[in-house]
């Protein structure tokens, strides 16, 4: 089910517990603005969410309201966790699903990395023409 993404941070949120340690994750890369682990139902061979370790539901409210420091510490560890992967080299693609329209699950932004296979087109064709 999508998220409001209009809501208020909920620190209810599953990631939000997994940034407290209150629940597990297989984590692969952690430093001040990032924590990266891998998810848990992957949908191809590297599948890797990174959140900020700030409390941003989503794309939007980070690009809002997130500081420089935050921004860039956030950016350059996706960039790191991807290259650490090992799938620099062969292409990796990147989503960060956003509110209702997104069909994003959980209200904490998160960037999903996807390696390690051919994809083809970015989303269905028929959604451009509904
Ligand atoms: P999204 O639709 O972009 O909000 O995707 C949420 C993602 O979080 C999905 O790919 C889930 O498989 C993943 N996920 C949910 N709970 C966990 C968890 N406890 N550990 C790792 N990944 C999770």
């Amino acid at each position: 089910m999508p998220i409001d993404p209009t809501l208020p941070y909920d620190d209810t949120n599953i990631f939000a517990r997994i940034l407290r340690a209150e629940i597990p994750c297989r984590k692969v890369y952690e430093d001040d603005h990032a924590l990266a682990f891998h998810d848990i139902n992957p949908q191809a061979p590297v599948h890797i969410l990174v959140i900020p370790k700030g409390a941003y539901v989503s794309w939007d409210d980070f690009s809002a309201k997130a500081s420089d420091a935050e921004i860039a510490g956030f950016i350059r560890a996706v960039g790191h966790v991807a290259r650490e992967a090992g799938v620099a080299a062969t292409g990796y693609r990147l989503m960060a699903n956003m509110g209702g329209h997104g069909h994003q699950e959980v209200a904490h932004l998160h960037v999903h990395i996807f390696g390690g296979r051919q994809f083809r087109e970015m989303i269905p064709r028929e959604a451009v023409s509904s």
